[in-house]
């Protein structure tokens, strides 16, 4: 926030795309080829979050520092058409619309690229890699969303790791809301046998890849209400996971979603449908196969792999995208989001008893 603007009413900002000449001057003062190659193309492309689910709350500093650019392009792209809140103190946005923007513009800057580089790193190297068994300590952390809740206070549910164990799942004494917990993870390859099950996967990748429907970060309130993501052709994760169940119920197949994490160093929150082709499970990830496409240390391979395959870094709870992680009854209508967190190996333990030292 410049200080010399703060407090003093702004004019607000046109939204319809300004003319090109007008913002060319100052466009060759921001790295022009930038502005004209990314930003503004990015800015044609991303489908803002719907009026009724926006909360503009990050101001042009914050904006500017998860997108990994300056004030003063933001400044222009608001010029441009990127969507914000006109307030005393400036323009604010959508958390969900600066970070969307970030994924779009291919600069790899933003700190969503930068995050999601680092998750899709699972998608590299040779297919052999996603099947090994790993075990992992994490700690899983339920938090409710509604301020100062004092209902019963969340804990995250176990995990079921598909074709692996749990090792240990204790409630951690010194954190509220917190457990730690030994998994372990192991991958299995598979794949459909009929070409229908196949199609739900791929239609859906197609849908993603041509830019038909856009891959996007989404508020929770919108995620909860799938079919209207769907309608405003964005999609995530748990939009996927909702169609994919859709369409295969309607082909007359058994079907679910399911939630986990991916597990990193910060574990990422996923979704992802499982049809039951005879009498086994086939988990279908479409839009982890469109996400690796765009990183190009991925296995081009993996578009397979996600079409029937569980890989080792993901941890499967048995919910659908319709529950949480967390059992949690709100008197105050909050929403439980659980945090995964990788944690150093536990330390040999110590030998106890009389004679130790
Ligand atoms: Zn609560």
């Amino acid at each position: 926030m410049t200080s010399t603007l703060a407090g003093a009413p702004r004019p607000v900002a046109p939204r319809a795309a300004g003319p090109a000449a007008r913002l060319l001057p100052k466009a060759r003062a921001n790295g022009g080829d930038e502005l004209w190659y990314h930003w503004l193309p990015a800015v044609d492309r991303i489908i803002p979050v719907p009026d009724e689910y926006r909360s503009p709350r990050l101001d042009l500093a914050e904006a500017a520092r998860e997108l990994g650019t300056t004030e003063e392009l933001l400044e222009l792209l608001v010029g441009a058409g990127l969507p914000a809140a006109e307030t005393a103190d400036g323009p604010r946005f959508d958390y969900h619309d600066i970070m969307n923007l970030g994924l779009s513009t291919g600069l790899g800057r933003s700190l969503a690229e930068l995050g999601e580089r680092q998750c899709l790193r699972l998608a590299a190297g040779q297919p052999q890699a996603w099947l090994t068994e790993r075990t992992t300590r994490i700690r899983l952390t339920a938090t409710c969303s509604a301020p100062g809740c004092d209902g019963t206070p969340p804990l995250p549910a176990a995990p079921r790791p598909e074709g692996g164990r749990l090792d240990g799942f204790a409630a951690d004494p010194n954190e509220p809301g917190s457990v730690i917990a030994t998994v372990t993870t192991v991958g299995a390859a598979d794949a459909p046998r009929s070409e229908t099950v196949r199609r739900i996967h791929d239609d859906l990748l197609d849908l993603l890849l041509t830019g038909e429907y856009q891959y996007s970060w989404l508020p929770d309130a919108l995620r909860e209400r799938p079919a209207t993501a769907w309608e405003n052709r964005t999609v995530d994760c748990v939009i996927a996971a909702w169609r994919m169940r859709e369409q295969a119920r309607a082909a007359g197949l058994e079907a679910r979603t399911r939630r986990g994490f991916l597990l990193g160093l910060v574990g990422v929150e996923h979704a992802w449908t499982e049809v039951l082709e005879d009498g086994r499970w086939l988990p279908l990830d479409p839009v982890l196969a469109f996400l690796a496409s765009r990183h190009k240390a991925s296995n081009p391979d993996f578009s397979r792999f996600t079409c029937g395959s569980f890989h080792n870094r993901l941890l499967a709870w048995d919910r659908s995208i319709e529950q949480s992680l967390a059992d949690h009854t709100c008197p105050h209508g909050g929403r439980v989001r659980v945090d995964c967190r990788q944690l150093p190996p536990a330390p040999p333990s110590s030998p106890v008893g009389p004679g130790a030292p």
